[in-house]
């Protein structure tokens, strides 16, 4: 296994910069996965670092050593691809030790090592079996299986369970973070599905428009979001997010914000010029009895997701969503009183969060 290092790598296709500036360390042994929206540079980040794609700028080191002239067979890197990629003439055995055969292994440590990987993944059952007699989720254990066959330094994973349906991939997520805590690969995955990246990532990348907005732990980008598009994207229901002022005219400092007006208690918050953007998550706000410090606001709408409910709500000239057990009974157009813990708030000046 290796360390990877990126220094300001760039990537231009045309006049579209895929990728700008993107520096990321990832640990000997971690499990880093790059998330972000369609086209913000993800799969064009993985496919530089496999040098499928030559990046136009920027340093590529594993283990400390550059990789940039490398050709991509000596980079002893392996990419799962989406599609999975397989060959659909070849068994499933062929399919595994291709890599192998390719290297010019000799049979027999082939035939061992596409053994042990078949057992390790649970398909050796299924080595005499074309692709096409293979389930979805059979034939990405397969693909999963070609990568580990090799056993390369670095394992680079491209959205690999898109393709299977919502119960078989939630298997599959806890199948694979179990086979990376038992092996500790070295693991760059792509996905645009935040529960994906939350579960599995030790690291957290968040992209946009080529850029890496966010490097963390997942509970680190969660509970600090560095800007206004990290804390909308991670977490759902999203943040609730309202443009306004902090005033100082009191007691306690206060929020204007568009039609309505939040106590913001004993926080102690330097003066801020202008507006900002104030955050709190749908879980840090509580229905309570109407009191002098509570938030009356209207119920719109509620959504049952079996476990909970939210609730859709205006305030002011904008909407509120809360979580609220699964027992709670409101209707559309009733008055309920909100609290909100103060010391969850995120404040963000120019989408850029303060301190
Ligand atoms: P998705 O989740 O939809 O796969 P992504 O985050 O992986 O998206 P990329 O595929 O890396 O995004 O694309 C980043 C940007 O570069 C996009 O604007 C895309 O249109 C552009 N792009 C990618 N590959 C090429 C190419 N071969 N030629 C021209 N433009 C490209």
């Amino acid at each position: 296994m290796a360390s990877l290092t990126l220094k300001d790598v760039g990537k231009k296709f045309g006049k579209t910069a895929a990728l700008s500036g993107v520096d990321l360390h990832v640990e000997d042994g971690e499990f880093c996965v790059l998330l972000g929206p369609s086209g913000c540079g993800k799969s064009t980040l993985l496919n530089v670092i496999a040098g499928l794609v030559p990046q136009d700028k920027g340093i590529i080191e594993l283990d400390g050593h550059s990789i940039d002239r490398l050709a991509p067979r000596d980079r002893d890197v392996a990419m799962v691809f989406q599609s999975y990629a397989l060959y659909p003439h070849m068994t499933v055995a062929k399919n595994l030790g291709f890599g192998l055969r390719m290297r010019g292994v000799p049979k027999a440590t082939i035939r061992k090592k596409v053994l042990d990987t078949a057992s390790l993944l649970g398909i050796d059952g299924l080595l005499n079996r074309k692709p096409r007699e293979l389930s979805g989720g059979q034939r990405q254990r397969v693909a999963m299986g070609r990568a580990l066959t090799r056993r390369p330094k670095l394992f680079l994973l491209d959205e690999p369970l898109s393709n299977l349906d919502a119960r078989l991939r939630s298997n599959v997520r806890l199948e694979l973070k179990q086979l990376h805590t038992r092996l500790k690969t070295t693991i760059v995955y792509v996905t645009h599905d935040q529960v994906e990246a939350m579960t599995l990532g030790e690291k957290v990348v968040v992209m946009r428009d080529g850029e890496v907005r966010q490097t963390g732990r997942p509970e680190t980008i969660y509970s600090f979001p560095a800007d206004t598009f990290v804390a909308t994207f991670i977490g759902s229901p999203e943040m609730n997010l309202y443009r306004g002022m902090i005033l100082h005219n009191g007691e306690h400092p206060v929020f204007q914000g568009r039609g309505f007006h939040m106590d913001m208690g004993d926080l102690q918050l330097n003066p801020v010029d202008g507006e900002v953007d104030l955050g709190f998550r749908p879980e840090d706000v509580k229905i309570v009895e109407a009191g002098a410090e509570t938030l009356p606001v209207k119920v719109e709408m509620i959504s049952d997701v079996g476990s909970e409910k939210y609730i859709h709500t205006q305030i002011g000239r904008e909407h509120l969503t809360l979580r609220a057990p699964k027992d709670a009974s409101f209707r559309p157009g009733e008055i309920i009183n909100l609290t909100i813990d103060l010391t969850r708030l995120h404040i963000f000046k120019g989408g850029v969060r303060m301190d």
